[in-house]
């Protein structure tokens, strides 16, 4: 059994590293902060008896031989960077939960056929750089130099600031890590959602990483004075973009799994007594299977287009991001419902809405996450909050699952 109370320490030592006063933490990427926090999980990494390194983007890697040193490697990690004024328990704990896995292995004198290694990975949240997760692109090759070009609000290139940091962003290419050498990722995360709390259940088995894709709704109607315009006259660009949000909401919600977001609503010229000539809306949806989220995309477009042709409003879109869900790899998730059920917890599937590392991994090796409960969905805020037993059950699924995979060669 890993040991909760370990863990439960080390989350609360690692919590003051860019400690706010409102409790929370602000741990941006190549910050004295994050520095502080990698020093710290760098330390418990060698009291887990892994060999610590740091790769060409600043990853933080320890590693646990397994029998066979040419084997692929079970990879287990997260991130210890933080939104500003994040919470404790988005990244330490899936971090601090691999380093519990190998530390208990160790502990037991368990041995593995394959290599374990534990990860924190440098910026996954990309709230210094409007950018994130830099450091799984790298590992799985798909950072690039232009991509470093990216500034923060002070105008600091992420290549100025790794050089700054001690690193070499010439060398980022160093960092990935060749197709074959990973058996599989696996990370432990709160859940940022009501699912698991609502069902009453601690852990989730994780389906796929959900992808939004972004795009901008503009409506073009008349603007006009709002106590001379009859109504059957007016062409108002709001009504209209009012009806195609309902027609957002009903589209979404009739798939079951998908979610769609009006985030952002600009309205012109946003007079109390002018009828709306300009609307632009901002839409994010998301589901963890593309061609359903496509669907309800063109769905969505198609309707939309159908009620400004019958209200005389013209109509424009176009697509600001477009990312690619991923499915959680069946061999995983079958590890992952083993280990709850050998501690007798109701497994729950579930998908993530919110993106993380293993997206990037994907095209690497197979990738599966758990949950745990998050209490009232609350995250990015100093309220995240997961209770001890919770983070302890977590990581013993976790254990469980990187020990039925760490011990067969084959199989994937
Ligand atoms: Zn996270």
């Amino acid at each position: 059994m890993v040991d909760g109370g370990r863990l439960w320490l080390r989350l609360s030592e690692l919590a003051e590293a860019g400690k706010q006063e409102s409790g929370g933490v602000t741990r941006l990427s190549f910050t004295q902060e994050e520095r502080a926090a990698k020093d710290l999980v760098a330390s418990y990494m060698q009291e887990a008896g892994l060999t610590v390194r740091e790769d060409a983007v600043g990853n933080l890697i320890g590693r646990r031989e397994g029998k066979d040193p040419d084997a692929p490697a079970v990879l287990i990690g997260s991130h210890v960077d933080s939104v500003i004024d994040g919470g404790n328990f988005d990244g330490p704990l899936g971090v601090l939960a691999g380093i519990e896995v190998a530390q208990t292995m160790e502990e037991g004198g368990v041995e593995t056929d394959l290599a374990v290694e534990v990860v924190a990975f440098t910026d996954e949240e990309g709230a210094r750089f409007s950018f994130g997760m830099i450091g799984s692109r790298a590992l799985a090759g798909t950072l690039s130099v232009e991509d470093l070009k990216h500034e923060d609000r002070e105008s600091v290139s992420i290549a100025e600031a790794m050089r700054a940091y001690g690193l070499d962003p010439e060398k980022i290419g160093e960092a990935t890590r060749p197709r074959g050498s990973m058996a599989a990722y696996l990370e432990l995360h709160i859940e940022q959602g009501r699912v698991l709390e609502n069902e009453g259940l601690p852990v989730g088995v994780v389906t796929g990483i959900a992808a939004p894709v972004w795009r901008s709704l503009v409506f073009k109607g008349d603007t006009g004075h709002a106590g001379t315009t009859p109504m059957q006259l007016r062409r108002d660009a709001l009504a209209a973009a009012a009806e195609a949000m309902t027609v957002i909401e009903a589209e979404a919600s009739a798939t079951g799994s998908s979610v769609g977001t009006v985030g952002r609503l600009g309205v012109e010229p946003g007079g109390i007594n002018v009828i709306p000539g300009r609307v632009e809306l901002s839409l994010d949806l998301r589901d963890i299977d593309e061609a359903t989220r496509d669907r309800v995309e063109d769905r969505i477009l198609e309707r939309t287009r159908e009620l400004c042709g019958r209200r005389g409003i013209g109509f424009e879109t176009e697509v600001l991001q477009r990312m690619v869900p991923v499915s959680c790899s069946g061999r995983v998730r079958s590890a992952v419902q083993t280990a709850c059920g050998e501690l007798g917890l109701g497994p729950q599937d579930l998908a993530s809405g919110a993106a993380h590392d293993g997206m990037q991994l994907a095209g690497l090796c197979p990738v599966g996450m758990i949950f745990i409960r998050s209490r009232d969905g609350v995250s990015h805020s100093p309220d995240e909050y997961s209770s001890e037993e919770d983070c302890e059950v977590g990581t013993e699924v976790l254990y469980r699952t990187a020990l039925d995979l760490a011990v067969e060669v084959r199989g994937f």
